[in-house]
């Protein structure tokens, strides 16, 4: 059994902003499972929820402050939670980063600078609980500092640092590092300064006994310019330390056969129930009701990285196909109106809801024919897998999760039944078009479709499968 102190600025159901929640809220819970002893430490935002019990645990000093560690429990587990406690730092307020205008808090390197200092004291046992773990796994820059600082501790435990997303790597003026009191021998371009900032997902990436990243295609990518962001060479260079473990999905949550948000449970036997929910889907959004219409569906961040422009562009020419188009997601403000203005042109074949909706997520999981996913990049992605368990075929872009997780349905891999979706290559409009009328020509033979979402529906996306894989690495280090 392993003692495992897992450090995270976000996890679901406490608190959530993405894929990075749903990775930390699941994965303590599946090593838990695997009977490891498993903490996790996180910083007690106001508008972190929890349901279970909270108490005082300790009160340690560091940097001339008094912080607080409280203790409570995931929801409905046993995974015993550390809330860093310290008001003037985290109890306001809103999104954990970001303010109401979608601007960093000013003070976020302090913040999360305090929040590195504390997981370390936790990790070297200075918060008097008698607990020292084996390991520590880091997530993103908000714990970057973390394997940073623990190299200068005596008989620290192992460190492993796994990026959800490269995109992010929270840089900050030189200024910060000493108002952190960043120790000098880190502060140096082979250690956290980046073109002379300060990198917290440097600490992490440098320092780090080994890196993880949530898909292994992604581990390769960001070894290049094009997905690294100027910190590729660095990768290139530890890349014998660091790998790819592809993220679970929540079964619980996710299952077609027990879905509350859904018009019609159904599951591989009973596919044909499948068709009420597209019924429900077609009537909630006032679009023609007709089954034989290939449903196209769409949920996410309506940014860049997600591909929206390559579907904008491709929008009109869709237009003269006989198909749907149901959207559901919120982000940049020009994407969301020029979409909007689409499903105004073409109410009986688009329709958009910006916003945030859980259950409308799974309602156009369950109702749509086919899911759209032509990210530019996509670390790991989780719609992709979903759909897959709901017999609703993805076109996905051949990158990162993506790429892993999505089998193309070519005559070889019909033909071995593994065929699950639709793949292609080139990030441009065109190649999603001819992507579109591949899917259409599929949709259009039964049988075939039918086998492509008997191999998609019984795909293995458990997040035991990845638990086991990261408690190997735990083993390893
Ligand atoms: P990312 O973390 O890059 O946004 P992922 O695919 O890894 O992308 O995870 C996004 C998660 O958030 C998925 O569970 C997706 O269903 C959900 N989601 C995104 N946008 C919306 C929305 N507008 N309404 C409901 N769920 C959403």
């Amino acid at each position: 059994m392993k003692k495992i102190l897992f450090v995270t600025s976000e996890a679901h159901p406490l608190i959530k902003t993405g894929g990075l929640a749903d990775v930390c809220g699941s994965l303590p819970k599946a090593l838990a499972e695997l009977s490891q002893d498993i903490r996790l430490i996180i910083p007690n935002y106001q508008a972190l929820k929890t349901s279970e019990s909270v108490r005082f645990m300790c009160s340690i000093r560091v940097d001339n402050r008094n912080i607080n560690i409280l203790e409570t429990r995931m929801p409905d587990s046993q995974v015993i939670v550390w809330l860093v406690d310290y008001p003037s730092y985290f109890n306001y307020p809103g999104n954990p980063y970001v303010d109401e205008q979608g601007e960093s808090w000013a003070n976020n390197a302090e913040r999360f600078g305090l929040f590195c200092r504390i997981a370390v004291e936790a990790a070297m046992d200075r918060v008097n609980q008698d607990w020292k773990p084996d390991v520590v796994h880091c997530n993103d820059w908000q714990s970057g500092l973390v394997p940073a600082l623990l190299s200068f501790e005596n008989d620290r435990p192992s460190t492993i640092f796994t990026i959800h997303n490269m995109a992010y790597q929270g840089l900050f003026p030189a200024s910060a590092a000493a108002t952190l009191n960043i120790p000098g021998q880190l502060w140096h371009p082979a250690g956290l300064e980046f073109h002379g900032m300060l990198s917290f997902i440097k600490g992490g990436l440098v320092y780090a006994d080994y890196i993880t990243t949530v898909s292994p295609t992604y581990a390769l990518e960001i070894q290049t310019a094009e997905f690294g962001y100027g910190l590729e060479g660095l990768l290139e260079h530890r890349k014998e330390f660091l790998g790819g473990i592809i993220n679970g999905i929540d079964l619980d949550q996710w299952d077609a056969e027990k879905d509350p948000y859904i018009a019609q449970t159904y599951s591989l036997s009973t596919l044909d129930k499948k068709q009420l929910n597209k019924v429900a889907l077609q009537t909630k959004f006032s679009l023609p009701v007709k089954g034989d219409i290939p449903l196209f569906g769409l949920i996410g961040r309506l940014v860049a990285q997600k591909g929206i422009d390559m579907i904008l562009e491709c929008l009109p020419e869709m237009m003269t196909m006989d198909i749907q188009f149901v959207l559901l997601g919120s982000g940049d403000k020009e994407f969301e109106k020029q979409l909007k203005d689409l499903a105004l042109l073409y109410p009986d074949k688009i329709a958009v809801q910006i916003g945030y909706d859980e259950a409308l997520a799974h309602l156009i999981e369950a109702g749509a024919d086919v899911f759209l996913m032509p990210s530019r990049f996509e670390p790991c992605g989780l719609n992709q897998m979903y759909s897959q368990r709901y017999g609703t075929i993805p076109i996905v872009r051949k990158t990162g999760g993506l790429a892993d997780t999505v089998m193309d349905s070519l005559p070889t891999t019909l033909a071995d039944k593994t065929a699950s979706g639709i793949v292609f290559s080139e990030a441009s409009a065109s190649a999603l078009l001819e992507a579109i009328k591949r899917t259409l020509i599929l949709y259009s033979m039964p049988d075939t479709w039918k086998k492509m979402q008997t191999n998609a529906m019984n795909k293995n996306f458990s997040w035991q499968r990845s638990a086991q894989e990261y408690l190997e690495l735990y083993e390893k280090i």
